[in-house]
């Protein structure tokens, strides 16, 4: 369970200290056991409750392929040659997700290519 003050008008002044107090009261087997508005009426029943609606939430990165192609070139082909001399391909893992990306010498060689397309099998090593 996460108690958490938010910021507002404090006509109360004591409300903080007893609902610290008051949390601490519920047991691990409660908190199992109950449903959310049986363990506020159980901790809180002489405070004013309010219940909002749950919201539901997922988890989505933003990262794409494109975008990782985009850090790379701001990264330099210098320097992204030199990565892929060192490790064979050039491998990056979103931050966020962990969501792996690789490239390999086509790949890095067609980031840099100015206009973009495709490399031609003439320029490939
Ligand atoms: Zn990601």
């Amino acid at each position: 369970m996460l108690v958490q003050r938010l910021p507002g008008e404090d006509d109360d002044s004591d409300a903080w200290n007893r609902a610290e107090i008051l949390s601490d009261t519920i047991t691990p087997r409660e908190l199992i056991e109950l449903s959310v508005p049986e363990i506020l009426q159980r901790l809180f029943h002489e405070e004013d409750i309010r219940l909002f609606d749950p919201t539901p939430f997922r988890f989505h990165c933003t990262c794409s392929d494109e975008r990782i192609r985009d850090m790379l070139r701001s990264l330099g082909s210098e320097e992204v040659h030199d990565i892929l001399a060192e490790q064979g391909q050039v491998e990056v893992s979103c931050d966020f997700c962990g969501k792996p990306y690789r490239y390999d010498a086509v790949d890095v060689e067609q980031l840099f290519l100015a206009d973009g397309s495709p490399p031609t099998s003439t320029t490939r090593q």
